[in-house]
């Protein structure tokens, strides 16, 4: 070979930081790699398939689709060989020496940001290739690109600097990479070890699998199959290879339709969720097929974006091969399928959750952001999704979740709305004054305690016809309360006294009247029902940090309260005092509602009113 048709090459600088973290860093599930370069060899052929299928001529045409490993373990090599798509010198350079790849990318932002093991990260993402290098001291990369104008080429490195390029005459179409095993990595020149993991890893992969000439894995489409003919284990097993998994499916979906689409659907839902784990937006795992044939391992608009969790398989005959990853969005087909698939997921949670609700409220409390999420963007799934949600409750034990329709079976009769409060936690939320009088009246109130949830509720509205009423807000009708009775200001005295507090707090107040809802406080700030809630607000300020909104609440008084009793007499005999208990009362207010933004003037104000308990 002369030099002139060899060329060096360095490694871009994020390759050979990403091949410094999986030879150094990664000391377990080396044996993954193998399952990566399968899955490659797997996908070339799957394209080159598309390719041929969408009427292009492609470089010898009818070699077998199958994937051939070899293994020699006197040479210490394994070789993993397919007749796919192949790659030009341009492909060459760029797919194996520069991180366009999204995977690999997304990986070392991973690894960066410090979630969980590599391990796990490499099967998460597919850093694929360049696993090669966990276990060989030297990879070849021997190619014919399915191109007319293909060359016969092969790459080599030793997962250093920088890899060679040369032209080498004899390449059939498609890609064979061979590994020249570290000798602590012997054993995978094993073929008993080979054969091992093929089984375990790639069991379901759609081609053919050869090792040393013998066939060893079973190709089936184990969504065409009928239900009756797939164990658990299978599924198990279809699950983890079709989602890079290696975790247990948590909710499983298998049906077939034939109208009003002819549909296969094998789809899982993960037991974990990686964006809770900080990984940041994952990406859909259901891949689209027609006919066995892959179109798109991600396709825009199959599934609604938030159920980009779900995992798994759809194949619709209907659709056509041709069909382009920028035009399917837009395709009538794909918007019908979405509905459809989507529709049946719903209902496969609401089922599950019938059926063993302990399981699904472990489950929703993983994934509980989808489906808010779902409530917030998706309007078509919006009713539907809401049966799923779940949440505490002044009825329910601390930790315990139920959820729209258990809070309907238990409403009292005749009450036509359903009552919650947004806030940080549930301790806070149950010892603020709104809830006394819905706790005095035994009517339910339904606990938010997620930044999300608010906004969730407020797209939501409604749950079958029942209106979600926030019990902040002013104006809401509530029936008389027995308990209340008691000691209490005359009509005349309250009016005194609300006229009082409403002169001495001026424009800070929007009406200040008495209420039927307080028990135990003396007073309560309720915020109008277009009025911004406190996370609200608390949210705008850390976007602009010269927000400023007017805050004006109404404050309800509790004419039985012992406070207000004195106040009320207080204010003929002793107006300082009076006027400051005033504005103390109402920062108090605020304070339970969580409102008050400054709070220096209630600080010396609480110390002048000391001293003057103190004489
Ligand atoms: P990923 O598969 O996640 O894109 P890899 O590092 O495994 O990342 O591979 C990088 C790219 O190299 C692939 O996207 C593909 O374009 C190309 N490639 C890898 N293996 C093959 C192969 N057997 N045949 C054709 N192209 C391949």
């Amino acid at each position: 070979m002369s030099d002139t048709t060899k060329e060096q090459h360095p490694f871009q600088a994020e390759i050979r930081q990403l091949l410094d973290l999986v030879v150094h860093s990664l000391y377990t599930d080396k044996e993954i790699f193998l399952r990566e370069l399968i899955s490659n060899a797997s996908d070339a052929m799957e394209r080159l398939r598309h390719i041929e299928a969408t009427e292009k001529q492609v470089h010898e045409p009818g070699l077998p689709m199958e994937i051939h490993l070899t293994t020699d373990e006197t040479a210490r090599t394994l070789t993993i060989a397919d007749h796919g798509i192949g790659m030009t010198r341009e492909e060459l350079v760029k797919n194996l020496g520069t991180i366009a790849h999204s995977g690999t990318k997304a990986f070392l932002e991973a690894i960066k940001t410090g979630g969980g093991t590599p391990g796990k990260l490499i099967g998460q993402f597919g850093v694929g290739f360049y696993s090669a290098f966990m276990v060989a001291d030297e990879v070849r990369v021997y190619t014919r690109s399915w191109r007319a104008d293909g060359e016969e080429l092969v790459w080599t490195s030793d997962g250093a600097s920088g890899y060679q390029l040369e032209e080498l005459p004899g390449q059939a179409r498609g890609v064979k990479v061979v590994l020249h095993l570290k000798e602590e990595q012997a054993e995978y020149a094993g073929e008993a070890r080979v054969k091992g993991l093929i089984e375990t890893y790639s069991n379901f992969v759609g081609f053919p699998i050869f090792l040393n000439g013998k066939r060893i894995n079973e190709v089936e489409a184990l969504w065409l199959k009928s239900k009756a003919d797939i164990s658990e284990e299978q599924y198990k097993a279809f699950y983890q290879f079709a989602g890079k998994a290696f975790d247990e499916p948590a909710y499983r979906l298998h049906f077939s339709a034939d109208a009003p689409l002819a549909i296969h659907a094998l789809m899982f839902a993960p037991s974990e969720n990686p964006e809770r784990m900080g990984f940041g937006k994952v990406d859909g795992g259901v891949a689209l097929y027609c006919r066995k044939v892959l179109i798109d391992e991600d396709p825009k608009g199959l599934l609604p974006e938030w159920l980009r969790f779900m995992k798994g398989v759809v194949d619709s005959a209907d659709l056509p091969l041709n069909i382009s990853r920028e035009t399917m969005q837009d395709s009538a087909l794909v918007r019908k399928l979405n509905s459809v698939l989507s529709k049946r997921v719903i209902r496969m949670f609401e089922k599950a959750a019938e059926a063993e609700p302990e399981k699904y409220r472990a489950f929703y409390r993983k994934f509980d952001r989808f489906f808010k999420e779902g409530i917030a963007t998706d309007y078509a799934n919006r009713a539907a999704l809401a049966k799923l949600l779940r949440f505490e409750s002044s009825l329910t034990e601390p930790g315990a979740l139920c959820g729209f329709a258990d809070y309907v079976s238990r409403a009292k009769d005749g009450q036509q709305e359903i009552y919650y409060l947004a806030g940080p936690g549930r301790d806070s939320l149950e010892s603020s004054p709104y809830v006394e009088a819905f706790k005095a009246r035994g009517i339910e109130v339904i606990f938010f305690t997620e930044v999300v949830d608010e906004y969730v509720v407020d797209s939501l509205g409604e749950f079958e016809g029942k209106k979600l009423v926030s019990i902040r807000h002013a104006g809401l009708q509530m029936d008389d309360y027995a308990a209340a009775a008691g000691d209490s200001l005359d009509a005349a005295q309250t009016a005194a006294l609300c006229a009082f507090l409403k002169e001495e707090l001026g424009g800070r107040v929007a009406a200040v009247a008495s209420g039927k809802r307080l028990v135990d406080s003396p007073v309560i700030a309720l915020v109008p029902a277009d009025g911004l809630s406190p996370q609200m607000r608390q949210m705008m300020r850390a976007m602009d940090e010269n927000y400023k909104d007017e805050l004006t609440v109404e404050l309800e008084i509790n004419p039985r309260h012992p406070l207000l009793r004195k106040l009320a007499s207080a204010k003929d005999n002793n107006p300082e005092l009076a006027k400051l208990v005033a504005r103390q009362l109402f920062d108090n207010a605020l304070i339970a509602a969580g409102l008050l933004d400054d709070a220096r003037e209630t600080v010396s104000r609480m110390n002048t009113l000391m001293e003057k308990a103190l004489g």
